[in-house]
């Protein structure tokens, strides 16, 4: 930690070291050049913890948002820079808010058409597995932590994705925090 992250960075970081939370916002981020409150706040925050500083936070969201026809740059300021400024404490009361640990993400309420919130809580196993299959987790794998989603162990199901797709390492102690599985992973892939 402390070290500084640049935008160009994340999407290499994305394939790899974000767990499924992050990397299912990000995604959509890039894809529908869109995020609701909610996603952008869960993200963003783990962005800010990730060492991502102020201004490359608004490079990403600026740059990916006004893909939209409908968003260009002035409405894009209007619109949001105040909440990335809101995430890092340079507005309102100035609060340093801390990212979202996985209790709070699995408790976070989700609606139809949200994409914040824990995949292995809040999605269905057919497009959880067809995650799974694109991260490259063999079938025995698959199974074994679709079993663990069933039993609503949401964590443990994290940890075991973890393992499958960093060369059977594991987490010590078990997946507790969004940040911390990042860092982990980093630790394991350099
Ligand atoms: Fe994210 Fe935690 Fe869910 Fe893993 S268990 S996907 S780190 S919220």
């Amino acid at each position: 930690n402390g070290e500084m992250v640049t935008v160009a960075q994340l999407s290499g970081f994305s394939e790899k070291s974000f767990p499924l939370c992050m990397k299912q916002l990000y995604d959509v981020v890039l894809k529908e050049h869109h995020l609701k409150h909610w996603g952008r706040l869960q993200l963003g925050l783990f962005f800010k913890r990730l060492g991502l500083p102020m201004d490359e936070a608004t490079k990403f969201w600026r740059s990916n948002f006004t893909k939209r026809p409908e968003t260009d740059t002035s409405r894009f300021d209007k619109q949001y820079l105040y909440n990335i400024r809101h995430m890092y404490g340079q507005e309102g009361k100035r609060a340093d808010y801390t990212p979202y640990s996985c209790m709070k993400v699995i408790n976070s309420s989700v609606g139809p058409g949200d994409h914040h919130g824990c995949p292995f809580r809040h999605s269905d196993a057919t497009p959880l597995r067809t995650k799974f299959v694109e991260a490259g987790v063999p079938p025995e794998g698959i199974k074994e932590i679709l079993n663990l989603v069933e039993q609503k162990h949401y964590q443990i199901a994290c940890q075991r994705y973890f393992e499958w797709t960093h060369d059977k390492l594991t987490i010590e102690g078990g997946v507790t925090h969004p940040n911390q599985y990042f860092i982990e992973s980093r630790n394991v892939l350099t």
